[in-house]
């Protein structure tokens, strides 16, 4: 692709620094690629915030990196990829996101690696977002729970090691072979339910209530959950995050300034 952003190299990312009370996220951008391991990541809380950007005009890509096959325990992976990449689209459209995109990593066994940081980037060049949003890498989630899922604590790294490869026309060279360039424009990388989050996004109610449409598009996912409320999950976290944030209901992200 012509007019590619100039080379430049990246040798350093800057995690913004935490304190108490989180901060606004900057929305002076234009377009976003949101990239998680499983279909229903980006529905516990960020799809929210998702509803308000693509309300603002911005556009938003959402990158699946698996199909979500080892999700259900009562379906067979073949089965279960294709229930769960249709219930990404209906989620994706109930906040307005016009792309899905699905690469084909195994769900519950992605690993850190080449092949991972090559497809991202290659995905990052390809669309040439802003700003990238993804769910937490850390070893617990906001709140605690249970230890993280393998497949979140992997993307996140190599997210994030992406980000530079593709701003490098050294790295994955093969793929300007291909005709794409590199693509240094990405600000920063955002990190939903983390327990170290910085920034927050503001909700309005038809933010909150596209946010949980969202999440209930999971229908077939969600029936599957033992003991999960999603008729208050959101609701709830969004008031707890909007009481951090100083404001009624919000979304939290950890932000790394790429
Ligand atoms: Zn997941």
């Amino acid at each position: 692709m012509p007019g590619g952003a100039p080379f430049r190299s990246v040798c350093f990312m800057t995690q913004t620094t935490q304190n108490s009370a989180p901060r606004p996220l900057p929305e002076d951008w234009e377009r976003v690629l949101a990239v998680v391991a499983h279909p229903d990541d980006l529905e516990f809380g960020a799809s929210s915030a998702i509803h308000r950007w693509t309300a603002q005009g911005k556009d938003v890509v959402e990158l699946l990196v698996t199909k979500g096959e080892a999700g259900i325990d009562s379906l067979d992976p073949g089965a279960c990829a294709s229930l769960r990449m249709a219930e990404q689209r209906a989620s994706a459209a109930a906040v307005g996101a016009a792309t899905v995109e699905f690469l084909d990593f195994p769900d519950g066994t992605l690993e850190y690696g080449l092949p991972l940081r090559r497809a991202l980037a290659g995905a990052i060049r390809r669309h040439r977002p802003d700003v990238v949003v993804s769910i937490n890498f850390r070893e617990y989630f906001d709140g605690g729970g249970g230890f993280n899922h393998a497949d979140h604590r992997v993307l996140g790294p190599a997210l994030l090691d992406a980000v530079r490869d593709a701003a490098n026309r050294w790295v994955f060279i093969e793929q300007l072979v291909e005709g794409q360039e590199p693509w240094s424009g990405v600000r920063f990388a955002a990190f939903g339910a983390s327990p170290s989050a910085t920034h927050f996004v503001e909700l309005d109610e038809d933010d909150l209530a596209a946010g949980i449409a969202s999440l209930d598009a999971h229908e077939v996912y969600l029936a599957n959950l033992d003991g999960f409320d999603q008729k208050t999950f959101l609701r709830e976290a969004a008031v707890r995050a909007g009481e951090r944030a100083g404001v009624p209901l919000a979304t939290l992200f950890e932000v790394f300034d790429t």
